[in-house]
């Protein structure tokens, strides 16, 4: 699905990413996980065209990542962002609504998309008529993975999805999302610093250190490993 070729990304004089090579197969739910700085959100971000290699090659489904080709990849990839990522100014409803108005949806099919999937992400109905700042962190991050489904892309990502909530809430939306992860059958790629958290969400783990990948397995093998 994802193949990142001879990676490299400086920012100024750090190095992000050193010689990336990875394979990311559809189907699969892969996390990248590693110390703080590791460069695991660089990857992701490049996986949607929010960075660009210095040197060396993203493709998404066998095709090079291509500036002029972006908004066209992006349709078919959801992402989601610690706290949902919502524009404050734009009620919940609106915020997940943004990407289907644009496209020209119409009205009627985007209320049916919309009340679907609060359904499927355990969203009352009411919280998308509240501004962000009126929901929960939870209720947040649901409404980021309802506006990242509204196009039913075949790749959801996810970087550090329930970093930003409480333990409890934080135990009750992995389990959730591992249902919805299993139930929807997507490409999943997320972020995490917690490792118990990848392995639960994910079937493959990708560990990274300074910029460079170390280490990649299934979830089993990497538990197993000495
Ligand atoms: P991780 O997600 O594993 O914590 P990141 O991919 O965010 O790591 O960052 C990798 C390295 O690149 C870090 O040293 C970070 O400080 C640096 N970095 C990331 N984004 C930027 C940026 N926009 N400007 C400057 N440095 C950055
Ligand atoms: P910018 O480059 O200024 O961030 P974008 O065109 O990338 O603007 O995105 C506009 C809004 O739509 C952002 O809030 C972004 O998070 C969201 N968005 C873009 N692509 C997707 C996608 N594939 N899935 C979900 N949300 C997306």
């Amino acid at each position: 699905m994802f193949t990142l070729a001879g990676v490299d990304k400086r920012y100024g004089s750090t190095v992000a990413l050193d010689g990336v090579d990875l394979h990311i197969a559809a189907g699969h739910r892969t996390a990248l996980i590693g110390p703080s700085g590791a460069g695991k959100s660089t990857v992701l971000r490049m996986l949607i065209g929010l960075e660009w290699p210095d040197r060396g090659q993203v493709r998404f489904d066998g095709e090079p990542l291509r500036r002029d080709a972006l908004l066209e990849q992006r349709r078919r990839i959801g992402y989601v962002i610690q706290e949902g990522g919502l524009f404050p100014h734009l009620s919940a409803g609106d915020n997940a609504a943004l990407l289907a108005r644009t496209l020209g949806w119409p009205r009627e099919r985007i209320r049916e998309r919309l009340e679907a999937l609060s359904t499927l992400c355990q969203l009352p109905v009411d919280a998308l008529q509240r501004f962000p700042a009126e929901l929960s962190g939870g209720q947040r991050q649901r409404v980021g993975l309802v506006r990242a489904l509204m196009l039913d892309p075949p790749v959801l990502l996810l970087d550090e999805p329930l970093g930003a909530l409480d333990p409890v809430i934080r135990h009750d939306l992995q389990a959730q999302m591992r249902e919805l992860f299993a139930r929807l059958g997507k490409t999943v790629v997320m972020v995490t610093h917690d490792v118990a958290e990848a392995a639960y969400l994910a079937d493959t783990l990708v560990l990274l250190r300074a910029g460079r990948v170390v280490q990649e397995g299934s979830a089993r093998a990497l538990h197993d490993a000495p």
